[in-house]
């Protein structure tokens, strides 16, 4: 399989062989969740929803069955990285509503824990935990449910902004180093770890660690994410 393939062919091909049930509809929502409608006024809602329903990403992933466009962002990554193997371990940190959970999956991870804040809608073979991340012993039950340690740390964390620059920006850096911590202990040597991040954001700090503690640490902005955000991956290969 080529790098270069385009996610959607290499997609659509391992779609055919796996097909792992979302437990909710062809949307991937959960039936009962919340949806925002028309009927919210607000000029951000209403962004949101046209964004949503225009999207392409948005509308391959009701159509394709991945819980969320999110799923793309990986599947692009991983195409670029080859992190998924055969028989890996993965956690996955801020992982609902499950796309990123059902790419590892697909791809022939043998174990998939994740944890979120909400509550993740079961996926088969995947260990979910409502949780929040920073509480202490939450990582320690992660590492219980996936029976080991991981081959792979992924987080796609992102809090609700609340619109302050600076403390916005704190609440990111804070989430990086986090998830950056428990890689750097869980991880198996020659282990990979991914989290999100933010162009402009000042993540020095946690850069200059993760290359003391891998080989490669690279940037990466996946096709699918949106042009207009700041949202960029940091990808830390082999773990030392
Ligand atoms: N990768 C997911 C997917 O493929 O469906 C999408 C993740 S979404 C962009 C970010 C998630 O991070 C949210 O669901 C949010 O609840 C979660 N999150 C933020 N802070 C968290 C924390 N402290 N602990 C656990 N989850 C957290």
């Amino acid at each position: 399989m080529s790098e270069n393939e385009k996610p959607a062919e290499k997609t659509q091909e391992r779609r055919r062989m796996v097909r792992l049930p979302t437990g909710g509809t062809a949307a991937g929502r959960s039936v009962g969740t919340k949806i925002k409608t028309a009927k919210d006024k607000r000029p951000s809602s209403q962004a949101w929803i046209k964004r949503q329903l225009t999207d392409k990403w948005s509308e391959r992933a009701r159509a394709e069955g991945w819980r969320s466009r999110a799923a793309f962002k990986l599947i692009e990554i991983d195409n670029r990285f080859n992190l998924i193997k055969k028989g890996s371990r993965v956690i996955d940190l801020g992982a609902a509503p499950g796309g990123w959970v059902q790419v590892c999956l697909d791809r022939g991870a043998q174990e998939v824990a994740g944890v979120d804040l909400l509550m993740i809608e079961p996926i088969p073979g995947a260990h979910l935990i409502q949780a929040d991340f920073t509480e202490p012993g939450v990582d320690q039950q992660l590492i219980d449910a996936l029976g080991g340690r991981p081959d792979l740390v992924l987080s796609d964390m992102a809090h609700n902004t609340i619109g302050h620059r600076q403390t916005d920006h704190l609440k990111i850096i804070a989430l990086i180093e986090i998830a950056a911590d428990f890689a750097i202990r869980t991880l198996k040597p020659g282990g990979n770890f991914v989290s999100k991040n933010f162009q402009g954001g000042d993540a020095g700090g946690v850069l200059a660690r993760l290359r003391e503690e891998f080989e490669t640490v690279k940037y990466f902005k996946p096709e699918s994410s949106r042009k207009d955000s700041a949202e960029v991956f940091l990808v830390a290969l082999n773990k030392k």
